[in-house]
């Protein structure tokens, strides 16, 4: 049989199949073939009968581990994403199945035959054999070892020489290690409420894709447990994706309780070895529920009855590098192929979903109510122009000031939060609130230090850096950006005695940073913890009774057309974190644009009424979800070279402009950040209605990969979440 094999490479002139002679097996198979002169992993997509090339080396079978419907998810990802075959092969099996070695074979351990004297095994290893002799006294010596560490130390023949000998008795080790441990099932039982219940109906007796929008706390979770449940029941599997900050131990814990030994984790967390056990049960069969951030998706199951999505609006579902993917259009794919249905869950959907959801494309499911007795705290909004005309030039107000004291005093504790976005400032008048914006497309400008200008990131025009407010003449225009540490600071002035935790990226570099301080926090070391939009999510503090937002116009300002849908869902995100228990809450925010929409409709949770004016705005300016954004990204050594590359894709782009009819904007530039890591950067911007889009984006990816630089790269991106 002739073999259609992808050749584990990363090389783009090698993505394609290659033809091997090996035995008749399934499609998804993988093998071991030659390739130069390397022996190399290898993936089976296709087969036939005779090759048009003589002579074929041969690939080795080893097993199976993709299935037909990840293959035409394959096919689909590359169309889509203009993706090459091994990136997205990749994204189906763990890293150890991508070694040579058959992972069950490296467990071999070895042991000498002791059911005879060790003289014995020696005569008949015979003197002449010194190296096996050597093996032989140091297996025994150390009652046993793995075959792998054997073939190191003494070579694979004098090993080989060994077995072949009868000498050694061989065990095959299967250390599995689940990664929580084994708990038990131990979960009680809750009563759903009649809206929990309705919802559970509605989904598991229907079809297509729900979208389940629910405030914090009205039991989202208990709904999708249950309906994983009754899939479960139907003999049929399912994949739960959380944001990987959300996947906490308590989280995993509740999964596990409900679920035990059936529910399977993937997350970045796990070593390569536990990354493949997990794959691996849930390849078999014996665990039926892979539940994980984004890449979790990829779960190797059949049969799957649903998909769910917890906080569907979250950026993370995003693949931002090498393989770009949306996770939800993934979901979406899956989930036909699979007859099943695919549940996306959030308290502040992502516009287009909702936007999907009135449109009938997606069945809303709506849940009004906290299962506590609670309601969640209204959010007291402070205009901070007043505070600094009347003199106060520090971070806080004196409302929150006053609202720390008294929760200081009664032992309670206090979240501040600083609303940041990447590292991009904007130029705001401190006097009047003024923002400077571009003309054309009505979005933050921002403040680029190396050039003293402002850039519009979308259309790439430049204006002069102010130095006084256009609107007030206020010289008090300058944004500089705020820290955690300067909120520390000048807390520490105002209360010497408070005692502070950080997070942000640098208290956070290692990986248990986040929760070794959330726990401490959770275990009263401190009074205040102060973060970036890292404290937003998860974990609940039954004493933390205030909230303070400080600069919530950070991210409203960011230079891109989703600032206000973001601040929303971060406010409502953080305002959930006062008073979860039964303590009453406050939220108190702090902003120079007390009047702006965001914060009208966000001081009393009002999803609807923010996302019907959001979603006009988005209408009027021609931005997403109707239109699509790309951007051709060109990088080269040499500012030639990727001039050259620019101008030839942005030709063929015209040319395809003029065979479909105007764009609502094309455009060639330099990127608004012209150089990184020594290279010069170019880009192409488009916005396309979504109808030009699917007729052009494969004729894009062809310009793109066949012009790019040639002493750099081109990539194509939709709708990124950066324009830097
Ligand atoms: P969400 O995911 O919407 O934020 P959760 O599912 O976490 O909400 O529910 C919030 C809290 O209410 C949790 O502590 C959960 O255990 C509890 N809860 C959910 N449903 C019920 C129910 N039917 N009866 C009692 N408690 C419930
Ligand atoms: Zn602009
Ligand atoms: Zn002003």
């Amino acid at each position: 049989m002739v073999l259609e094999v992808i050749v584990d490479i990363s090389s783009s002139e090698v993505d394609r199949a290659f033809d091997y002679e090996g035995v008749d097996c399934p499609i998804g198979s993988r093998v071991v073939v030659e390739f130069g002169r390397q022996h190399m992993i290898g993936f089976v997509i296709g087969k036939k009968e005779r090759s048009e090339y003589a002579n074929l080396k041969k690939a080795k079978y080893l097993d199976t581990p993709i299935n037909e419907e990840q293959l035409a998810l394959m096919d689909y990802m590359r169309k889509a994403y203009n993706l090459r075959y091994i990136d997205v092969l990749r994204l189906f099996v763990p890293a150890k199945l991508r070694e040579e070695r058959d992972p069950e074979f490296t467990r071999i351990f070895l042991t000498v035959d002791d059911s005879r004297p060790l003289e014995e095994l020696k005569s008949i290893v015979g003197d002449r054999a010194k190296k096996q002799l050597e093996a032989l006294d140091f297996i025994a010596a150390t009652s046993g070892q793995f075959l792998t560490l054997l073939v190191g130390k003494f070579g694979a023949s004098a090993i080989n020489g060994l077995r072949d000998k009868g000498v050694l008795v061989e065990s095959k080790v299967h250390e599995r290690s689940a990664p929580l441990g084994t708990l038990k099932k131990d979960k009680k039982p809750v009563v759903l409420t009649p809206d929990q219940q309705i919802a559970v109906e509605k989904i598991v007796n229907g079809k297509g894709v729900f979208l389940l929008h629910g405030v914090t706390g009205s039991g989202k979770t208990e709904i999708y447990e249950t309906v994983i449940e009754k899939f479960l029941e139907q003999g049929k599997t399912a994949i739960m994706l959380v944001p990987e900050i959300s996947l906490t131990p308590q989280m995993l814990g509740l999964f596990r309780a409900r679920f035990g030994e059936n529910v399977a984790i993937l997350h970045s967390g796990l070593n390569a070895a536990e990354r493949y056990d997990e794959w691996k049960r849930l390849h078999d069969g014996e665990a039926r529920i892979a539940i994980g951030a984004r890449s979790a998706i990829f779960a190797p199951l059949k049969n799957i009855g649903a998909i769910i999505i917890d906080e569907e609006h979250d950026t993370s579902y995003l693949s931002e590098s090498n393989p770009r993917y949306d996770t939800k259009v993934i979901a979406k794919f899956r989930a036909k192929n699979n007859d099943a249905v695919l549940v996306l869950g959030s308290a502040t959907p992502d516009m287009e979903t909702y936007l999907k959801a009135t449109d009938g494309e997606y069945e809303l499911i709506t849940l009004n109510k906290r299962i506590s007795a609670y309601a969640l705290p209204e959010m007291e909004i402070v205009d901070m122009t007043q505070e600094f005309r009347q003199g106060n030039r520090g971070l806080f107000s004196k409302t929150l000031e006053e609202a720390i004291r008294e929760k200081l005093d009664k032992k309670e504790q206090v979240m501040l939060f600083l609303n940041r976005r990447g590292y991009a400032s904007f130029i705001r008048c401190k006097e009047c609130g003024y923002i400077a914006k571009c003309e054309d497309c009505d979005i933050s400008l921002t403040y680029h230090k190396e050039d003293n200008e402002l850039k519009c990131h979308y259309c790439g025009r430049r204006y002069r850096m102010l130095t006084k407010c256009p609107n007030c003449g206020s010289t008090e225009i300058k944004q500089g950006r705020i820290g955690t540490e300067k909120v520390v600071d000048e807390l520490k002035k105002l209360f010497p005695n408070v005692r502070t935790l950080r997070m942000d990226n640098d208290t956070t570099v290692r990986k248990d940073g986040y929760f070794k301080i959330l726990n401490a926090f959770s275990n009263g070391e401190a009074d205040v913890l102060v973060g970036t939009q890292m404290i937003a999510k998860g974990h609940d503090f039954p004493n933390v009774t205030l909230v303070g937002i400080l600069e919530a116009d950070q991210a409203l300002y960011f230079s891109d057309y989703r600032s206000s849908e973001r601040t929303f869902q971060l406010i409502t995100q953080v305002a959930g974190r006062a008073g979860r228990a039964d303590k009453e809450g406050r939220v108190i925010l702090q902003t120079y644009a007390p009047k702006h929409y965001v914060f009208r409709f966000g001081k009393s949770y009002d999803y609807l009424g923010f996302w019907k004016k959001e979603i006009n705005t988005r209408l009027v300016t021609k931005f997403p979800p109707y239109t699509k954004i790309v951007r051709v990204l060109l990088t080269s050594l040499e500012e030639d070279d990727v001039v050259n590359s620019t101008r030839n894709i942005y030709r063929g782009i015209q040319a395809l402009e003029r065979e479909h009819g105007k764009f609502v904007y094309l455009g060639a530039a330099r990127s608004p950040v012209t150089r990184m890591n020594g290279l010069v950067r170019y880009q192409v911007m488009m916005r396309l209605v979504p109808e030009e889009f699917d007729m052009i984006i494969s004729d894009v990816y062809k310009l793109c990969d066949e012009n790019k630089p040639k002493k750099g790269s081109g990539f194509v991106e939709i709708n990124p979440q950066s324009l830097i």
